[in-house]
């Protein structure tokens, strides 16, 4: 079998531990044990960590609050993955792709199968999927390691992730 990628988006303090201002609640937390499962299931996958890393000034924070800022503690990755490996890509804007050298490392890399989890399904998630796919990549989400703190969008971007970008939901 070809070689496999798990691209784990945003799986940050700031975003899955409660206190921060984008903490995303239950349903992301909820996640945590499923990715943990994932990366210690797929042995063999290479793990790309993909990070919001902003500049202290980042024109994001003119839609959401301050987040995530480069050497906060928000902007770790949370400790229930700390023994899982890989290699950490640093982001400021949803698409992984955008200013950052995941393409370089993915054409190195040329996996059959990329797989995507982390927060939140109807951002990060579905920006950086429909990239992968804008590339051509074989790309899957498995439905029990994504979350949003809003579910309807959560839903509506799995069945866009599906029917329109063609990633395989499991
Ligand atoms: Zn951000």
């Amino acid at each position: 079998m070809g070689k496999e990628v798990i691209i784990v988006v945003d799986m940050l303090k700031g975003f899955l531990e409660k206190g921060y201002p984008l903490y995303c609640g239950g349903d992301a937390r909820a996640i945590i044990p499923n990715v943990v499962s994932l990366l210690k299931d797929k042995k063999d996958a290479e793990i790309i960590y993909v990070c919001d890393n902003h500049a202290e000034d980042d024109k994001e924070f003119k839609m959401f609050p301050r987040h995530c800022v480069k050497g906060s503690v928000e902007s770790e990755i949370i400790e229930e993955l700390k023994p899982f490996k890989g290699r950490v890509i640093p982001k400021t804007r949803y698409s992984g792709f955008y200013n950052t050298n995941l393409e370089s490392i993915l054409k190195e890399i040329a996996p059959e199968k990329v797989i995507v989890a982390g927060v939140c399904t109807d951002i990060c998630i579905m920006h950086t999927v429909a990239d992968l796919r804008n590339r051509d990549y074989n790309v899957e989400v498995p439905a029990s390691c994504v979350a949003s703190f809003d579910n309807d969008n959560h839903r509506f971007a799995l069945k866009h992730i599906e029917k329109v970008l063609g990633a395989k939901i499991v």
